[in-house]
């Protein structure tokens, strides 16, 4: 790659925002102009859109050179385009941002501010949302306490996409490979020095959040998985307690029933019993084949080494 005098690149993933694609690049240039002789590039990546982004994206093209376009062959997700984003960015200084209004562009310059003051990582963390789903917000709240505790790598409570990063981070975060990813738990995973700015993110422009429960519970699972073992010491765990308590029960009734000849009078059955544990041992063997399968299907996809995104060339306008 040449050396280029872009200073920042903002990465724009979107997906069915053919709605908020002008208004947004409306609110994004006018804060980046704000900032005196910055040179800077946008980098949409359509991430399979099935609306009219692609056609919005190449209008602002036509008019604005610094706009660039990576869209994909299909739809691949988020982390993925952020990725592909921060792969292609050539600016000093990369900013991802949500293609919504929901990450306030006037934050930039505080990003900014904190960049050119020697941070390598700025985290935009969200305050309280009170128009947030129960489901998303006391969700959210026990993913990061959980994660926090048992995965060593820790992440900030409210930490979003809508970060800086350096180009050194962008860097070392070239050479991450995996396929299931989670872009933020990557960057945080890479290091450098961090800050953070608080910010209260906006509503939704235009549309629905494409993120639903069940993609949120896959996201749970991605990060849980991908930067931690615990699931997997947890259940030898809880299935040594299991086995322990079974085998405590056991002496107890032996002794108690046979031996001692029922003086607690339980009258317990000898086919009830077997049917209570039989239950107990089958429910914690097959929760751990499922968990180890987790983790199989990760080895899976990881060795089968499929590129990470298809990028369909005769929609781009890629960086020269
Ligand atoms: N997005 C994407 N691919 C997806 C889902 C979302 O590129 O599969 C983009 C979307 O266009 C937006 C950002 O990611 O710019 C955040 O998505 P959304 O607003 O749906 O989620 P939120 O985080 O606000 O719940
Ligand atoms: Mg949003």
């Amino acid at each position: 790659m040449k050396t280029s005098s872009v200073q920042l690149s903002v990465i724009v993933p979107s997906y069915n925002e053919e709605k908020n694609t002008a208004p947004f690049y409306k609110q994004l240039t006018k804060e980046l102009t704000r900032e005196r002789g910055l040179t800077y590039e946008l980098i949409y990546i359509n991430d399979g859109s099935s609306d009219g982004t692609v056609e919005e994206i190449r209008k602002l093209a036509k008019k604005d050179p610094r706009v660039r376009l990576v869209s994909f062959s299909r739809h691949f997700g988020k982390e993925t385009a952020t990725t592909a984003g921060i792969h292609v960015a050539r600016g000093k200084a990369i900013v991802m941002i949500d293609a919504d209004g929901q990450h306030p562009p006037q934050l930039i310059h505080d990003f900014l501010k904190k960049w050119r003051g020697g941070a390598k990582v700025i985290i935009g963390v969200r305050k309280a949302n009170q128009k947030e789903g129960l489901v998303k917000r006391y969700g959210s709240k026990i993913f990061y306490s959980l994660f926090n505790t048992t995965s060593g790598t820790s992440l900030t409570p409210g930490a979003t996409d809508f970060r800086l990063i350096d180009q050194d981070v962008q860097k070392e975060f070239k050479r991450l490979t995996e396929r299931n990813r989670i872009t933020r738990g990557l960057i945080d995973w890479v290091g450098f020095d961090k800050d953070i700015i608080e910010f209260v993110a906006n509503p939704r422009m235009h549309g629905k959040a494409s993120y639903n429960v069940s993609m949120l519970i896959q996201l749970f699972t991605n990060s849980f998985i991908s930067l931690s073992l615990a699931p997997l010491y947890l259940l030898s765990i809880i299935g040594s307690i299991f086995t322990f308590i079974a085998f405590l029960f056991g002496i107890f009734v032996i002794v108690e029933q046979l031996i001692m000849g029922d003086p607690m009078h339980l009258k317990v059955t000898g086919t009830g019993m077997l049917g209570i544990l039989l239950v107990f041992l089958v429910g914690i063997v097959l929760s751990s084949q499922g968990i180890i399968a987790l983790y199989i299907s990760r080895i899976h996809t990881e060795t089968q080494n499929r590129p990470l995104y298809i990028i369909d060339e005769t929609k781009s306008i890629l960086p020269k």
